[in-house]
């Protein structure tokens, strides 16, 4: 039989880490087993599933490149049947109608489990089980008539003709009862994987408080969608060996779900960034630039900017950029009025010396070749003079012309700059900037 999995998500918010996670691993399973990954969309709770929130979900998935086969399932559509499954269950024992708590307001209908231990063997998890003394009937209908969520969510594999349900292991108390309706439809139950929880450093649940947790904050912060897929797919599964850095067809290659790991997967932005590092140093200059200049749409500065002169700044800073979001601070290369981290000039001009330094090195960089390796002869010949160690100067140099505390190599920046900027800087450094 071939694989058929799905992405099942509630468009009630934003689009959690947790559940795209989901997404990636129920499609990565999908695309190596050449089956089918669907999408269903859980909008049975009409007051807390907006379009906007299903939206999310479309951008998400799109963003991050993952395609879904057939047309997508709206459960909303499928209250009827849902109904009638229970209605079925009633006729044949095991569900009844109950009027809870005798309000009068409606009966609603309970399935009646089986009162027999339950026992699956989890994908992921090994075999699992629950003794019938906790299992307890539960309510597939409310008395206002509509479907619950388990009622809806087998419901509605049945008819998909699921295989395998990937999902959170917050569904793992779920799945005892949804095993056991499946029974009594007469079903076989698919298979079940649950994917341990994202943690962060302190193991508890990953959420916003840790920084970046939806889909859309990534996207935003300047990561890279295939950096974030890659991350996010070692995040429970290995491919074994060492590997992290990945190709989509690497992956998919690679992914079974033998190798989806039980422990909590503990989520770590610095690694992310780490990776999204690798993949934007590696993407094609033109690519790269597309990206950049989204992030900086919305900046002034950014507008009518000569495009060669951009071009040579993006080739110059793309291995440093680790986030797209970095460029917004590219500004010093295009315009005069940059501003200047107070923590930086404290650090690297309000300090004996230096303005006589750079006043001296303004006045030496004048008339030579303005090159990497005569830049870096001066600047030691200026140190030399102020009877500084090599390399003394740098920062505060780096500070004067940038205004901040980190960039590009600095000479190859001054080149870049060009002299006109550099001894206007320097000498505005010296004069307004440094201490005496
Ligand atoms: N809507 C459910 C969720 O987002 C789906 C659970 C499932 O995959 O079965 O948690």
């Amino acid at each position: 039989m071939s694989v058929r999995v799905r992405f099942a998500p509630s468009p009630t918010g934003n689009v959690h880490i947790g559940n795209i996670r989901t997404a990636i691993f129920n499609w990565l399973f999908a695309r190596h087993e050449g089956g089918k990954f669907l999408l269903r969309v859980e909008d049975t709770d009409r007051e807390r599933s907006t379009p906007e929130a299903l939206q999310a979900v479309l951008d998400a998935l799109n963003w991050l490149g993952i395609d879904y086969d057939e047309e997508p399932l709206y459960q909303s559509k499928r209250i009827g049947v849902h109904l009638a499954i229970a209605e079925k269950l009633v006729q044949n024992g095991h569900a009844y109608k109950e009027d809870k708590g005798g309000t009068g307001k409606g009966e609603c209908i309970i399935f009646k489990m089986p009162g027999k231990d339950a026992v699956y063997t989890d994908l992921v998890k090994g075999e699992l089980r629950k003794e019938a003394k906790d299992l307890k009937d539960f309510v597939i209908v409310r008395s206002d008539g509509t479907p619950t969520f388990h009622l809806a969510n087998i419901a509605d594999d049945i008819e998909m003709k699921i295989t395998h349900i990937i999902r959170g292991d917050d569904h793992v108390e779920n799945t005892f009862k949804h095993v056991a309706l499946y029974e009594a439809l007469g079903v076989t139950p698919p298979k079940y994987g649950h994917l341990p929880m994202i943690v962060n450093a302190q193991g508890k649940p990953y959420s916003k408080r840790d920084g970046a947790a939806f889909v859309g904050d990534f996207k935003s912060n300047g990561f890279h969608p295939d950096a974030l897929f890659n991350y996010l797919a070692l995040l429970g599964w290995s491919p074994g060996g060492d590997r992290e850095k990945m190709t989509r067809a690497e992956m998919i290659e690679a992914f079974t779900l033998d190798r989806v790991k039980s422990g909590p997967s503990q989520m770590d932005l610095v690694k992310l960034t780490h990776m999204n590092s690798e993949y934007v140093a590696g993407m094609p200059q033109d690519d790269f630039i597309a990206r950049v200049k989204d992030v900086l749409a919305g900046a002034d500065w950014a507008r009518n900017v000569d495009e060669n002169f951009f071009r040579e700044v993006a080739a110059l800073m793309q291995s440093r950029t680790h986030l797209y979001s970095y460029a917004a601070g590219w500004k010093y290369f295009f315009m005069d009025d940059f501003d200047y981290e107070e923590k930086s000039v404290n650090k690297g001009l309000k300090k004996e010396g230096i303005r006589q330094a750079l006043s001296s090195l303004a006045s030496a960089l004048e008339g030579i070749d303005f090159s990497v390796g005569t830049i870096e002869k001066i600047i030691h010949e200026t140190e030399l003079a102020a009877g500084a160690k090599q390399g003394k100067l740098n920062f505060s140099i780096r500070v004067a012309i940038t205004g901040c505390a980190t960039g590009a190599g600095l000479y190859e920046t001054m080149v870049l700059l060009g002299r006109d900027k550099v001894l206007k800087r320097l000498r505005h450094a010296a004069e307004k900037l440094c201490g005496e």
